[in-house]
């Protein structure tokens, strides 16, 4: 992919070809298609990804047009070393756009910055505690913010601004694009996200699933009739903590809730049949530990941004192999360990191969006593899942993913 095919302006596409760039990197490839829908997007994203870029391009994209010198794009960060390198990358990519944006930190004298305020900008660029200053003074008018981006916001956390970044969401607009960008995604960090992106489903990006070394992928072959009593078990023997199952269909989904509590286990149902409303209510309980399991379809788990999940359990074998990535990648996070629970079928031993291949390693299939498949398992060569040919190879870390 370059730059040239991703439906930047004209007058974009020039100021990053004098920056020297045809190939996004690889957040930008992910996270510039996305933001150009105006869409949300969380990222786990570290410094020298070319994540300023990332969000910048489809910021400017949107405020080319329409420019009437009232604030409509907030970009917080949290050190003023940083809010002049984006305000330096704003200019410049936004140069042939008439784009106007400004910086404003601590440290500074107010007057120059309230001056160039009051003059009229599109994109301001504001450390937390600063840009509270010129709000309560009146410097700004924020009413007509239609993009917010969070850079760094472990950082942001790190330096103590959570009571700040909190005020300022607060008063912003509702009906607004939001980009959070994060290096780790802590309980902290997730519990800002939640705020800033008003629990909209956001679109993840990211090296998560890649970072994720602590998964235990645990491949279960069993009879499809089998799979809720196996997954039970399995629950009982694995005490403690949130679990994820994931399942293909809608109806499933609401089936195996629906069993599991009878049999006294309580779990939730998520899916997009269900309204906002409920599936905010079933995201809420599983956050606060009230009910320990999840049960998703793969649309709807999309936008599910949960810390700690010690499991995540494929409950069918997903079609496409990069869904068993993004699916795993849900647990281990931040350095834990966790497990990847898959419940295989006589049906799915070729969807399950496919996996193998795109991952480069294979699984051992087990056999639960009491679940015994009807057909045995066939374990297959390492080197089965290995690719043949020289050339690149579809693992996972080079995969194309469309969404991390
Ligand atoms: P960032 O992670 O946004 O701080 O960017 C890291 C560095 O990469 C900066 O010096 C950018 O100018 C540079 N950069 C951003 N995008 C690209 C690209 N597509 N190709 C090459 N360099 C880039």
């Amino acid at each position: 992919m370059l730059f040239d095919e991703m439906g930047l302006a004209p007058e974009i596409l020039r100021a990053v070809k004098e920056q020297g760039y045809d190939t996004p990197t690889p957040i930008q490839e992910q996270a510039i298609p996305v933001g150009l829908e105006r869409r949300d997007v969380v990222g786990s994203a570290q410094t020298g990804t070319g994540k300023t870029a990332a969000f910048l391009l489809p910021i400017l994209q949107r405020l080319k047009d329409g420019k009437n010198g009232t604030l409509r794009a907030l970009v917080l960060v949290p050190t003023r070393e940083l809010a002049e390198q984006v305000l330096v990358s704003a200019r410049n990519y936004g140069k042939y756009t008439g784009v106007k944006a400004v910086a404003v930190y601590g440290g500074m004298a107010m007057q120059p910055q309230t001056k160039a305020l009051k003059g009229g900008v599109d994109i301001v660029v504001a450390t937390p505690g600063r840009f509270l200053d010129h709000m309560g003074r009146g410097n700004v008018d924020s009413s007509k913010l239609e993009v917010l981006v969070l850079d760094e916001a472990d950082r942001m956390l790190d330096m103590g601004f959570a009571p700040d970044v909190n005020r300022i969401l607060d008063s912003l607009p509702t009906e607004r694009q939001t980009m959070f960008f994060s290096a780790t995604i802590s309980s902290d960090v997730d519990r800002l996200a939640r705020h800033a992106l008003q629990n909209h489903a956001a679109v993840e990006i990211g090296n998560r699933a890649e970072s994720a070394e602590g998964i235990e992928h645990m491949l279960v072959a069993v009879d499809q009739a089998d799979k809720r009593g196996a997954l039970k078990k399995m629950l009982e023997e694995i005490p403690e903590g949130r679990t994820l199952v994931f399942m293909r269909t809608k109806h499933g989904v609401d089936k195996l809730a629906h069993h599991l509590h009878k049999e006294g286990m309580d779990a939730a149902a998520f899916h997009g049949g269900r309204t906002q409303q409920s599936r905010n209510k079933a995201l809420d309980r599983f956050r606060e530990g009230k009910v320990r399991l999840l049960i998703a379809t793969d649309v709807a788990a999309r936008g599910i941004d949960v810390d700690n999940i010690v499991m995540v359990v494929n409950y069918d074998v997903p079609k496409d192999p990069e869904v068993y990535v993004h699916r795993v990648g849900r647990t281990a996070r931040a350095g834990a360990q966790g497990v990847a629970l898959t419940l295989m079928s006589p049906g799915e031993w070729l969807l399950m191969r496919d996996i193998e291949k795109l991952m480069g390693r294979t699984f051992k299939r087990e056999v639960m006593e009491g679940f015994e498949p009807s057909v045995a398992p066939v374990q297959p060569k390492e080197e089965d899942a290995k690719p043949k040919r020289k050339g690149p190879t579809m693992g996972p870390r080079r995969g194309r993913s469309k969404r991390r």
